[in-house]
């Protein structure tokens, strides 16, 4: 097996015609690497369906466009597309039992499941745990619902809270004192998903879970705390795929 790579720094792009530009000329630098590719994979934040049908993502210029069919008329691959986290979870080291990932970006998001599956849900849109837990505030969110957690506690609310360099200033008081209380949302949201799933594993992934202070609040769960599971922080895994299927590889956590 053979890992190629093409990264490209770009503005963020800002329109549909413009996102697929950027989708193509990556494509095109990664099969430039390789002699022959069966399928791609795709991942993309947001609701996607499991034709390929990216049908809302607010992170993403690609609301409505079905990126299966855009590779197959593109580059004549097939192209499996699939929500970001849950290609994420098919790259933990999980073992048998029930996980759950929370993840941190741009958005928040997250999957759960079983011996290494994500649950998909009806519509293939389970996890959304930004869109689905409560943060601090009480405004619309742009998915339709209020109060979501991805208002207060995602990178795109820091961002705007903090200013984009904030990550250069975790000691200005400023910085601190959002962290902290994002560091209490997300410890609030652990103790959910843990009582809600009880699960082997809770994995978090991103960069804020690097933060001292982040890392502080989601390890100083009350004692009594129930149920008792594992937190780890995978702050780099990948997913390979093996046998046919995507799996796990995580060189800092081993399979667990
Ligand atoms: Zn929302």
């Amino acid at each position: 097996m053979r890992t190629a790579r093409a990264e490209i720094a770009l503005p963020t792009p800002q329109t549909r015609a413009d996102g697929l530009n950027t989708l193509a000329e990556v494509t095109e630098r990664l099969l430039s690497q390789v002699n022959y590719v069966r399928h791609i994979v795709v991942s993309c934040g947001g609701l996607v369906r499991k034709d390929g049908t990216v049908e809302k993502s607010l992170y993403t210029p690609f609301s409505g466009v079905n990126l299966a069919s855009f590779f197959q008329d593109q580059f004549k691959i097939g192209a499996l597309v699939r929500n970001d986290a849950h290609l994420q979870f098919l790259g933990l080291p999980v073992g048998r039992g029930t996980f759950v990932l929370l993840t941190w970006g741009t958005g928040i998001g997250g999957a759960f499941g079983h011996n290494g599956w994500p649950a998909e849900g009806h519509s293939n849109f389970a996890g959304e745990f930004g869109h689905s837990l409560k943060g601090s505030s009480t405004k619309c969110c742009a998915c339709g619902s209020r109060g979501c957690l991805d208002l207060t506690a995602s990178g795109r609310a820091l961002d705007a809270n903090l200013g984009q360099n904030w990550y250069d200033r975790l000691t200005d008081m400023n910085v601190a004192e959002r962290l902290k209380q994002v560091g209490c949302e997300l410890a609030s949201v652990q103790t959910l998903l843990g009582r809600l799933f009880d699960p082997r594993c809770l994995c978090l992934t991103g960069r804020i879970f690097g933060i001292a202070q982040v890392r502080m609040a989601l390890n100083n769960r009350p004692a009594g705390d129930w149920p008792r599971y594992r937190s780890i922080f995978c702050l780099d895994s990948w997913a390979l795929i093996r046998r046919g299927a995507i799996r796990l590889v995580d060189s800092a956590e081993g399979i667990l």
